[in-house]
C-alpha cells in the first residue's frame, strides 16, 4: 500500500495517452499515475485496450497522442528544436529496460533449460557474464519456487510452471516496473493459484506492478487501484472493493455483474 502523504513524482505517469489502429481508438485519452512500490490491476471487456495500453507503456506500441513519463522524464519522445520526435532505437532499448513484461502465452525457448531460458536475456541484452547471470537465474528461479526445475525443459514443466519460469525471465533483468498482460488467462484453472501466489510475493516485496487480470479475487487483494477499461478509455478508477462491488457507471455495473463481484443491492440496480 502507499501511505505515503507527501506528494512525490509517480514512477509512471500516463498523460492523455492515445493508439489508434485506423479508424480505430484502441486507447483514447488515458491518463495514469503509478506510484513505486504500487499495484494497478487492469480490468475490463475483451477489445478494451488493455493490451494495447500496456503495450504502449514498454514501447511495443508507438503512441499517437499524449505522452508517458518515467521517473518523471519523457519515453519513447524527446522534443528536439521544439518539436516531439521518437526517440532513437538505441534509447528505445535503454528506457525499454525499465519495464519487463509477462504474457498470456509464455514462449519459452523449448529447447533451453528454465535456468538458460532466465540467463539469456541478461548475457545478450546487458552483456552479464556467464557465471554471473547464472547466479541472477538461480536466485529468481528460486523466488518463483523452482529451486529444483532449474535444469528441465519446458516441455517436462507444467503450465503453471511454465509461466513461473517466464516470470522469473523478466526479474532476471530487474526492470523497475513489472507489467503482465492476463498472466493466468491460458492455464488450466488448477495451476492459476500458483502463478498468483508467486505474483502476491512480488507485491508484497514492494514491487511496482501493471497487471491485466480477470482474476477479481486477486485484485481485490492485491491492487492498490483497480481501473476499468472500455472501449479505449478509462471509466473506472479507485480502491478494489469500491470499483469491484460498487461502481458507479452503468456500463461498469454490467461489466461488474457479469463477473460476479458486484455487491447484491447494485446487482438489483444494475438488471
Ligand atoms: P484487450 O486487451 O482489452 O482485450 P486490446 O488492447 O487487445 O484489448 O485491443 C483493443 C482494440 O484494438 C480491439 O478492438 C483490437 O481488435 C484492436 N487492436 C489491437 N491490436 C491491434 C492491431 N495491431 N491492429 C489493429 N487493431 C488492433
Ligand atoms: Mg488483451
Amino acid at each position: 500500500m502507499t501511505t505515503d502523504l507527501k506528494t512525490e513524482t509517480p514512477l509512471l505517469q500516463l498523460v492523455g495517452v492515445s493508439k489508434h489502429f485506423g479508424e480505430l481508438r484502441a486507447v483514447d485519452d488515458v491518463s495514469l499515475n503509478i506510484n513505486a512500490g504500487s499495484v494497478t490491476c487492469l480490468v475490463g471487456p475483451s477489445g478494451s485496450g488493455k493490451s494495447t495500453l500496456l503495450r504502449t507503456v514498454n514501447m511495443m506500441e508507438a503512441i499517437d497522442g499524449g505522452a508517458i513519463f518515467f521517473e518523471g522524464r519523457m519515453i519513447g519522445h524527446e522534443v528536439r528544436k521544439g518539436h516531439r520526435v521518437p526517440v532513437s532505437k538505441r534509447v528505445a532499448r535503454k528506457q525499454t529496460l525499465n519495464f519487463g513484461m509477462v504474457f498470456q502465452h509464455f514462449n519459452l525457448f523449448p529447447h533451453y533449460t528454465a535456468l538458460e531460458n532466465v540467463t539469456i536475456a541478461p548475457m545478450i541484452v546487458k552483456g552479464v557474464k556467464k557465471e554471473a547471470a547464472k547466479e541472477i537465474g538461480r536466485r529468481v528461479l528460486q523466488q518463483v519456487g523452482l529451486g529444483n526445475r532449474m535444469d528441465h525443459y519446458p516441455s517436462e514443466l507444467s503450465g503453471g510452471q511454465q509461466q513461473r519460469v517466464a516470470i522469473a525471465r523478466a526479474l532476471a533483468m530487474e526492470p523497475k516496473v513489472l507489467l503482465f498482460d492476463e498472466p493466468t488467462s491460458a492455464l488450466d484453472p488448477e495451476l492459476v493459484s500458483e502463478v498468483l501466489t508467486v505474483m502476491r510475493g512480488l507485491a508484497d516485496l514492494g514491487s511496482t506492478m501493471m497487471i491485466v487480470t480477470h482474476e477479481m479475487r486477486f485484485a481485490e487483494d492485491v491492487a492498490d487501484e483497480v481501473i476499468m477499461m472500455d472501449a479505449g478509455r478509462i471509466i473506472e478508477r479507485g480502491a478494489p472493493k469500491t470499483v469491484l462491488h460498487s461502481p458507479s457507471t452503468p456500463r461498469a455495473k454490467k461489466f461488474f455483474a457479469s463477473v460476479g463481484t458486484l455487491a447484491p443491492q447494485e446487482r438489483l440496480d444494475a438488471q
